[in-house]
């Protein structure tokens, strides 16, 4: 049969698959439903009345969880309310406003960001809402490419930071290798006030048997002389309930009271209860490896199904790969020049809802119009399996032009 015949063959079956975004599936947030019982006590351990207000760096015993979780001294982490790309969103509003640490405001000059790309839509439409300027920095297999990134920080004052996400990378899966990060460590900025936001959203979210570990960015940033360079983020979105979790910063001592200064100014405390039940069931780094396992149990099923689609219908198209993850929540399927937007068109047209293509750059542009942000998550594995093969015979179909 010809491509366009089993594409229209698998438009007849009149699918509705929504694969836009990498949200965990119900079997997923069910894994956590002792969290509506887990609650013993409204009291944290040191007697905190958790019903009330106050708390602004999180519980004792949430930043204790926290801290081992990042392998970092309680002290240095702050555990807010639920959605860690708020506390991204924050940390640069305050340093647009009010400026980092013993240094002006950033916004009395032009800004911007380094993007490692393709990179995650969300750390991108911050930086364009805020009015940061950004540039594109290609993905190697160990990071970002550290010669270019070297360059640029050192010429250009006006780039104050740049999004990274270390592990699992979203949508590439790259993990960053020792040496790239004890190279983003200590590499000269022209800028005194540069920050890296480090956001360590897929630590614990192995999809192999491997469980790679990332070095600790903040260790590394104090043995290079620049301990107030990386703020680090995580949440237990994709641990427990991806809209009741609980985020966590972590960052330098002074890093950690500037955030606490400003965040004081817009919360009178963050939701203490849900800390309380959430330490409650996850408890420690065993108890959430122990949690992610059964994660892995359910995603790596539905990632399995899509590469096989992929290389049963893609394996002999020349230009055409995808990236084999070993962890986080996305494939990146890489076409050839020019066939991303096009296959998303007609993907859309056989009832599966993609990620816009572009969405992974800066400002929605893929120079190259490449890339695919696939996400196997939240559907179930029988749709998984039809959708992963209505994208390959999408993207086959857009190729014959
Ligand atoms: N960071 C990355 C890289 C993500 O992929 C996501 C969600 O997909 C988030 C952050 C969102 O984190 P949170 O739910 O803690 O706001």
């Amino acid at each position: 049969m010809s491509v366009a015949a089993q594409y229209q063959a698998f438009q007849q079956l009149g699918l509705k698959l929504d694969m836009s975004r990498g949200k965990p599936a119900p079997e997923q947030l069910d894994l956590s439903n002792a969290l509506t019982g887990a609650l013993t006590s409204y009291l944290a351990a040191d007697g905190t009345d958790c019903r009330n207000y106050g708390g602004g760096v999180g519980l004792p015993e949430a930043r204790a969880l926290f801290g081992q979780l990042l392998d970092v001294p309680a002290a240095q982490v702050v555990v807010d309310s639920s959605s860690s790309l708020a506390l991204m969103h924050d940390v640069i509003v305050y340093a647009l406003l009010n400026g980092v640490p013993g240094h002006a405001p950033w916004v009395q000059n032009p800004v911007t960001f380094l993007c490692p790309v393709p990179g995650y839509d969300r750390h991108f439409s911050i930086c364009e809402v805020r009015g940061i300027k950004m540039i594109n920095v290609p993905m190697n297999a160990e990071g970002p490419d550290m010669d270019l990134v070297e360059k640029l920080v050192a010429e250009d004052a006006s780039i104050k930071g740049m999004w990274i996400v270390p592990k699992y990378s979203n949508p590439g899966g790259v993990v960053y290798s020792e040496r790239v990060v004890q190279r983003l460590a200590a590499m000269k900025t022209a800028a005194p006030d540069f920050r890296l936001m480090w956001d360590d959203a897929y630590r614990f979210h192995h999809l192999g048997e491997r469980k790679l570990a990332v070095a600790n960015i903040l260790d590394a940033c104090v043995q290079a002389g620049n301990p107030d360079r990386a703020i680090v983020f995580a949440s237990s979105s994709k641990v427990s309930w991806a809209g009741s979790g609980v985020a966590a910063l972590a960052a330098s001592p002074a890093n950690i009271a500037w955030w606490t200064k400003h965040a004081g100014f817009r919360s009178i405390g963050p939701d203490k209860i849900n800390q309380l039940r959430h330490v409650a069931l996850l408890k420690d780094v065993a108890t959430v490896e122990a949690l992610m396992e059964q994660h892995r149990q359910l995603l790596k099923p539905k990632f399995d199904a899509v590469l096989a689609q992929f290389q049963h219908y893609l394996g002999e198209v020349p230009g055409v790969s995808w990236t084999l993850p070993e962890g986080g929540y996305f494939i990146d399927l890489i076409t050839p020049d020019g066939a991303a937007k096009r296959t998303v068109a007609l993907a859309k047209e056989a009832g599966i809802t993609l990620t816009p293509a572009g969405a992974a750059f800066p400002y929605g542009v893929d120079p190259r119009d490449r890339h695919l942000r696939i996400a196997p998550s939240f559907p179930s594995l029988q749709e998984i399996n039809q959708a992963a093969q209505g994208i390959a015979l999408s993207l086959r179909l857009a190729l014959e032009g």
